[in-house]
Order: C-alpha cells, then sequence, then structure tokens
C-alpha cells in the first residue's frame, strides 16, 4: 500500500503531538561523550515520577548470545532527586540498582568505559563513537515498554550522529520501547553517508571507513540488487526507511549485527576491495534477518530476558536458513552464480562432514549451546557444529524437501512466506523447530516429521545425494592435499584468535606454540576473521611466522615450515544423463521460485 502525500503530514503532525505528549512520561537518557582518550561515557537518566523505589537493570547480554555482563564497565552509580538532593542507591547484584525516595522522579548518573570495537559492542575514541546501546544503558525494570528518550552531549565538532532511530527536535532521539531503543545502532564520528530509493523504500549508506577502501556507488549499486531481490523474493518490505552502517577497518574485523530497521557490519578494509562478494554475503544475510529473527521470531526469544542466558533451539533455522535465503538473493541479483554457489555448497558440506561432533550435537543442542561459543574449547571439531553451518544446509535440504513432496508447488520461499504471514504479521512468535515444521508441512501437505527427528533434533549421517537427485546433482567426494600448519585456532565473534590444540609432534609444537596461546598476527599481518581464509591458502612447505601471546604474557614470534596432509572434501557435479526436468528444477531450485513457467509448456 502506498501512503498518499497529504495522509503522510497529517500523520507525522499526530505523531509528533504523540511525541511530546508522552516525553513528560518517558524515560530520558543523555550520553555524554567525556572523555575520548579513557574511553569514558557519562550516562544520565531522568526517570519520570512513579514508584519511590526504582530498579534499574544492565543487560548481562545482548547482540551476540553470549553473557559479556556489561556492569564490569560501569565505574560508579549515583543518584539524586529532581531538587538535587542525593538519594541512595543500592546495589542489588551485579547489574541491578535499586534507587529509593524516587517518587517524583529521579536523576541517575553513571560512568561507563566503552571500547569493544565491532558491530556487537561499544566503542568511543578520538575517531569516533559506535553504541550497541544495550551495552551502556541500564533501562527502568517497571518502564522497560514505555517510550524512551535519548540524546547526545559533547560530541566534537564536526562529528555527525546516525541511527535509525526516528529523530525529534533539540537532538533527541525517540523511541518506544527500550527494546526498540537498544535494537538501533548508533554511529557518532565523521563518516560518509549517501541514500537511494528502491521500490518505495528509502535506504541510508553511512560508511565510517578510508575513502581511498572503498567506492560508495558500488556498494550502492549492490544494496539496490540485494534489497530489490530480497523484498521481491518476500513479496512484502515492512518498513519505510532502512540503513546500513558500515565499517571498514584495516585491522582485523568481520561480523554484521542484524536489525529491524538497520544493520550495522564491519569488514576488513583489503577484503572489500579484493573480495566484494563476502561484504554482498554477510549485507544479504544481515538484510534478510529483519524478517527473520527480527520479526520471524521464535518465542523463546520473546520477550526478551536482558539478565540471563535466552535459550533457544532455532537458532539452526534464524541464523543459518537466513544464510540460505542469502544465497538466493544473492543468485537472484547476479551477485552469485551457480558454479560459486554449488562450490561454497560442497565445502559447506565439507566443514561440517570434517567435524566429528556432527555426529554427537544435533542443530538444536547447537543452538542451546551457542552461550558456550566464547569459549574455545567449545568451538574444537570433537566439542560442536555450528548451526551457521548445518543450518545453512538444512535450509538448503528443506527447499529441496519442499519442492519434491509438493510437487513443485512450494520451495523454502513459500514456507517463509507462510511464517511471515502466520506470525510475523500477526504478532505472533513461532515455537523453535515445531513452527518451522508447522509451516513447511503446511506449504508441502505432507509430513515432515522424519526429516526434523532425524537431521534437526537428531544427529544421523545425511544422505546428500538422496536431496540432490532431484535436481541433477551428486556429491562426489575426494581426498585432497591439505596444508596443515600443526594447530587449530579458532576466534570468538569479537574476541582475538586463539589456538585451540596443537599437534603431537608438529614442527608447530616444536617450534614452540601451545594451546592457549593468542595470535596476535600470521605473517605480519594481524589476525583477524580473514585469517582462516588466508591460512586455507598455505602450501605445504611454506615458512609461517606467528606473533603469540602466551597466557602468562609476553609475546613471541615463532618460525616453522608448514606441513601437508591429506584431507576429505567434496565436489557437487552433474548426475550421468542430466533430464530436461532435473535441468528445470536445479533452474527454478537456484531462482528461489517453486517452479520456473515454461515457454514451451501449453498454457
Ligand atoms: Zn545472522
Amino acid at each position: 500500500m502506498i501512503r498518499r502525500p497529504a495522509r503522510q503530514i497529517a500523520f507525522l503532525t499526530l505523531l509528533c503531538c504523540l511525541a511530546l505528549a508522552l516525553s513528560h512520561a518517558a524515560t530520558n537518557y543523555t550520553i555524554a561523550l567525556a572523555n575520548p582518550e579513557q574511553h569514558l561515557l557519562e550516562v544520565q537518566i531522568i526517570l519520570p515520577e512513579g514508584s519511590a523505589r526504582r530498579e534499574l537493570q544492565l543487560p548481562v547480554w545482548n547482540a551476540l548470545y553470549q553473557v559479556r555482563d556489561f556492569a564490569q564497565y560501569v565505574n560508579w552509580v549515583r543518584a539524586k532527586d529532581r531538587a538535587g538532593r542525593a538519594l541512595a542507591v543500592r546495589e542489588l547484584d551485579k547489574s541491578s540498582w535499586q534507587i529509593a525516595g524516587a517518587e517524583a522522579g529521579a536523576v541517575v548518573e553513571y560512568q561507563i568505559f566503552a571500547d569493544s570495537p565491532g558491530p556487537f559492542g561499544a566503542q568511543f575514541n578520538s575517531h569516533h563513537a559506535f553504541f550497541n546501546l544495550a551495552q551502556v544503558l541500564m533501562y527502568p525494570v517497571d518502564a522497560r515498554n514505555a517510550p524512551m528518550v535519548v540524546r547526545f552531549n559533547q560530541v566534537p565538532e564536526g562529528w555527525h550522529i546516525a541511527t535509525p532511530l526516528p529523530s525529534a527536535p533539540e537532538g533527541r532521539y525517540n523511541a518506544e520501547s527500550y527494546d526498540r531503543l537498544v535494537d538501533s545502532p548508533v554511529e557518532i564520528g565523521d563518516f560518509r553517508e549517501s541514500d537511494f530509493d528502491e521500490g518505495d523504500a528509502h535506504y541510508r549508506v553511512v560508511v565510517d571507513a578510508d575513502p581511498v577502501d572503498y567506492d560508495m556507488e558500488q556498494i550502492s549499486a549492490m544494496l539496490r540488487k540485494i534489497v530489490a531481490a530480497a523484498t521481491i523474493w518476500m513479496d512484502d518490505r515492512p518498513f519505510d526507511s532502512y540503513m546500513f552502517l558500515y565499517h571498514f577497518p584495516r585491522g582485523p574485523a568481520g561480523g554484521g549485527m542484524e536489525h529491524a530497521y538497520s544493520t550495522a557490519i564491519a569488514v576488513n578494509a583489503n577484503v572489500v576491495t579484493r573480495a566484494p562478494e563476502v561484504l554482498a554475503s554477510v549485507t544479504a544475510h544481515e538484510f534478510f534477518h529483519l524478517w527473520n529473527v527480527k520479526r520471524i521470531r521464535p518465542q523463546t526469544l520473546e520477550p526478551v530476558d536482558y539478565t540471563r542466558e535466552n535459550y533457544t533451539r532455532a537458532l539452526w533455522f534464524s541464523e543459518g536458513c537466513t544464510s540460505t535465503a542469502a544465497d538466493i538473493i544473492q543468485l537472484r541479483s547476479g551477485l552469485l552464480d551457480e558454479r560459486h554457489f554449488e562450490q561454497e555448497l560442497a565445502s559447506g558440506i565439507g566443514e561440517f562432514e570434517r567435524r566429528p561432533a556432527r555426529l554427537t550435537q544435533s542443530a538444536e543442542e547447537s543452538s542451546l549451546d551457542a552461550w558456550l561459543e566464547g569459549d574455545a574449547y567449545y568451538r574444537r571439531p570433537e566439542r560442536s557444529i555450528s548451526y551457521y553451518n548445518k543450518g545453512e544446509l538444512l535450509g538448503i535440504l528443506l527447499d529441496l524437501v519442499v519442492r519434491e513432496a509438493s510437487h513443485g508447488q512450494a520451495s523454502l520461499r513459500e514456507v517463509f512466506r507462510w511464517m511471515n504471514q502466520n506470525y510475523a504479521k500477526k504478532g505472533r512468535f513461532f515455537s523453535d523447530s515445531d513452527g518451522v515444521r508447522e509451516a513447511a508441512e503446511a506449504v508441502s501437505h505432507t509430513d515432515l516429521r522424519w526429516f526434523f527427528a532425524k537431521y534437526v533434533a537428531g544427529t544421523e549421517e545425511i544422505p546428500w545425494n538422496d536431496f540432490f537427485r532431484g535436481v541433477g546433482l551428486r556429491l562426489v567426494e575426494g581426498k585432497s592435499s591439505t596444508a596443515d600448519a600443526g594447530f587449530t585456532a579458532s576466534r570468538n565473534f569479537d574476541g582475538p584468535m586463539a589456538v585451540s590444540a596443537v599437534t603431537a609432534g608438529s614442527e608447530a609444537e616444536r617450534a614452540g606454540l601451545q594451546t592457549g596461546d593468542t595470535i596476535l598476527a600470521i605473517n605480519g599481518k594481524p589476525a583477524g576473521q580473514e585469517s582462516s581464509e588466508e591460512m586455507a591458502q598455505f602450501t605445504g612447505g611454506e615458512t609461517i611466522t606467528l606473533k603469540v601471546r602466551s597466557r602468562r604474557g609476553g609475546d613471541r614470534e615463532l618460525t616453522w615450515k608448514v606441513g601437508s596432509r591429506e584431507e576429505v572434501s567434496y565436489e557437487l557435479e552433474n548426475v550421468e544423463n542430466v533430464t530436461a526436468e532435473q535441468r528445470a528444477r536445479r533452474t527454478a531450485w537456484l531462482m528461489g521460485e517453486a517452479h520456473i513457467p515454461q515457454a514451451t509448456h501449453p498454457n
């Protein structure tokens, strides 16, 4: 539906009056950019009148499914009444405080340290400020769903503010609730901004990076393709404006954070230049999240409990199948071709098949255990699988199963659209894997309990070729010689690269590398998300130099020769004598359409 201009103006006026009327009852936040060198923010919260005792809570988690205890950064908390008289502040537990004598309202102030880089963090330095607000702002426990107002003070000369929050006079930004407030990232600094319209929606593109490291027009062209492909595929656009917020640091980076009306993405500057498809892939994933997880949302994540872990079995779908949808969006928009898609699919299967934990940890269990991902041991191949990896593969298999079961009448697209109509649009939440099964069964009119029992809740070996046959493909297992540096390392989303195992008797062990060492640099380059990709490029006999920091502190440089070993690898090939029907099914599959109308087909 297109909103007519006259009605829009009346609507806006009404909204403004409403905002003014509500601002008295709202919780008012001011974040002062007090000291960039020390990364210190000063937060003031003005609580409206209400009950005498008020409780303030700082979330223990947000953005990542990991408890990060943001309260560790709070230096002090104090409170006063509206007349300036001190009020008693009592700490209730490590993340909550009680204010007494606040019946006429209160002013609470605290100082908080912010220096975690990336889209999941909060950082303030002399270059910029970026806020995941849940990491910085306490909420009044009795008014979390009431309106919130935030403003920023002591903003350095020449810095601007970018956020998807609606702005109001006097530098205020409004949010209908705390949840909406903290679903809105904020960038303050000397960034560049561009915008475009596509299909009646307005898109803002904010980039904080060295201008030599990217081309704004290229990025906008890529974004136009992604947003057009995604909204057409979903036949929905549940927003009027949306913001892409990018950081392209020269050092380690990697990751994107989804929000209902925006996304914040960080990709290493080298990767942006050398491999723009990585930027497209992260962006398509985060953009699709505006449906899957932000609006098509599992009941187990609602209402959010900011005080402890929120256990859900649905991340294989909410994260993994978001990647499947992102693949389809890239295929449809021409940002990914069939050959690369099939190569990546085969390499994703290899990644899964090489993890012994595929036989002991299900996709649902991996989702529940997301809260352990911060620990290096947990990330070992014998301990865990990835719900991103298996979830993306399950999305592909579910797509093929639904196509087969419905005789080409439905696909993964219909599953998502059904969940959008029956859950998101009705303000309801789905019940984890059962909710996905309900949708898949509704669009295919078949019983799919077997699929979910074996591969989602269970750990049965996946008979890949049974699934791929319908589209004329088969998985071929081979052995390839791969470089073996003698250790495995992994990295938490926002953390450093840590050595999780050193192979006994390897050159790495002889060089002195130890489990638990932090890798600072590989061959002179800072270690980041792109390191594993770079390490995959090594060949046997090459020299590797690692700069590491041991657990007891102290940096050292280690050099040794990379070995090699045989590894199982996979490729997808055409089956012998691909039939016309298999070809047609493959075309439909790669387009994310249930079926492609045949030009030769009568009528
Ligand atoms: Zn995601």
